[in-house]
């Protein structure tokens, strides 16, 4: 499984409802999961892998030996937002780049499960920066779409290098 990064074709594509709960779902949240970890990340969504589907993953510890810190969320839809915070992001499509992005600080979230079942959950702070931030990619938006002016200027060269680099490869 292997991380598509920017400009990537499938991260603008975003992620379909997923209807099907099955063992082949199972298996992709299972290897997301541990190429999050190998990569050194908190949260994966599927189109980050090529794969349209309303999947991601996540565990704000970044760390493989804490299950009860990760969740796997299919389907996911924000009920609620509550205040606005601004906060530093990176994303593993876009490796060493960095930069502010404002969210919500708290949110509700109704999802399903890897069984169907559905959830409630209730985020704040980091848990639902990230969350914002994943769900985003299941839409096709990137942070770097939610950047300030002056921070969008800062990292244009970087963009462009990667576009140029993209371009060079296919
Ligand atoms: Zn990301």
């Amino acid at each position: 499984m292997e991380i598509v990064t920017y400009p990537g074709p499938a991260l603008r594509r975003g992620g379909k409802k997923i209807e099907v709960f099955d063992d082949a779902l199972r298996a992709t949240a299972e290897a997301m999961l541990e190429r999050m970890y190998e990569s050194q990340g908190v949260g994966l969504a599927a189109p980050q892998v090529g794969l349209d589907l309303e999947l991601l993953v996540l565990n704000p510890t970044g760390d493989p030996d804490d299950r009860d810190g990760e969740l796997v969320i299919c389907n996911p839809e924000i009920k609620s937002r509550k205040g606005n915070e601004w906060g530093e992001e990176g994303c593993l499509s876009f490796p060493g780049i960095y930069a502010e992005v404002e969210r919500a600080k708290k949110l509700v979230l109704s999802y399903q499960d890897l069984d169907g079942q559905e959830q409630e959950l209730r985020a704040d702070d980091f848990l639902a920066r990230i969350i914002q931030h994943e769900i985003d990619h299941l839409k096709g938006v990137l942070f770097v779409d939610r950047l300030s002016s002056v921070d969008k200027l800062r990292v244009r060269p970087k963009l462009q290098d990667m576009e140029r680099k993209f371009e060079a490869r296919v």
